[in-house]
């Protein structure tokens, strides 16, 4: 049970119709795993620790480094060096010294990120390569956890939801058949982001991580974009590929 000071703490979550106190036991009693602890994932910690989510496991084996300070707002100057999972980490205790955050520092793929996977209620996908896009979606697609997408470059983003619990809901493979995508994924480095963008798709990630991890309200569903040059959303429906090489075999 919440003691006083958690219940003035998320008093104005509490009183929101559909969250209540029912909804936010089950944000303590919530595990998110957030894999990249950069411009997306920095946001994501910061909001879901403070919202009150009881565990977060972060993973990322890069350290901060100068360039990353413009957007990835959990590291600090005094961070340049640390490794960015450790550094997310206690930027979300030192929000809220409550949430149990767990840095993993290293490159998770094959079994290591599928015995993650199995142990999240939702699995929030912060990195910005395909092969680690396709790796975290095939897991979250086996270990039955939703997954919450988000991309952001230049001056555009985007965020998806795929919830393999859900029979009608598409998978990240469905949107983006492995075979056109290639292995030429953008990245930040090489053609540069605007940093309020990345605040805004992984505040969105957030959102959606809130309504799964709460019960409130309903998942997002197909893709959204946004276009931050001409301030712009757009929405698309994403139906799910029958011959999906990932999805196809789950239950229908
Ligand atoms: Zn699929």
């Amino acid at each position: 049970m919440m003691d006083d000071q958690a219940l003035l703490r998320f008093s104005r979550q509490i009183m929101l119709p559909g969250v209540e106190i029912d909804g936010q036991e089950r944000l303590r009693a919530g595990h998110a795993l957030i894999i990249g602890a950069g411009g997306l994932g920095s946001p994501v910690a910061l909001y879901l620790a403070a919202a009150g989510v009881g565990r977060l496991s972060i993973a990322d084996a890069d350290a901060v480094e100068i360039s990353n300070l413009q957007r990835q707002i959990a590291h600090q100057q005094a961070d340049l060096g640390r490794n960015k999972a450790a550094s997310a980490c206690e930027s979300a205790r030192a929000l809220n010294p409550e949430c149990q955050a767990i840095a993993i520092d290293e490159h998770v793929t094959g079994e290591a990120l599928s015995a993650l996977v199995q142990r999240a209620d939702v699995v929030l996908d912060c990195t910005d390569r395909f092969s680690s896009r396709y790796a975290i979606n095939a897991a979250c697609q086996a270990a039955g956890v939703p997954l919450v997408s988000g991309a952001a470059i230049r001056f555009s983003g985007q965020l998806a939801v795929f919830d393999p619990r859900d029979p009608e809901c598409p998978c990240y493979a469905c949107l983006y058949p492995p075979d056109e995508s290639g292995d030429e994924a953008l990245s930040c480095a090489e053609s540069g982001v605007m940093a309020p963008l990345v605040g805004l798709i992984g505040s969105f990630q957030a959102v959606e991580a809130f309504k799964l991890l709460s019960g409130a309200g309903l998942a997002h569903t197909g893709l959204s974009t946004f276009d931050g040059l001409s301030g712009q959303w757009r929405h698309f429906q994403v139906p799910r590929d029958p011959a999906c090489p990932v999805c196809a075999k789950r239950g229908a």
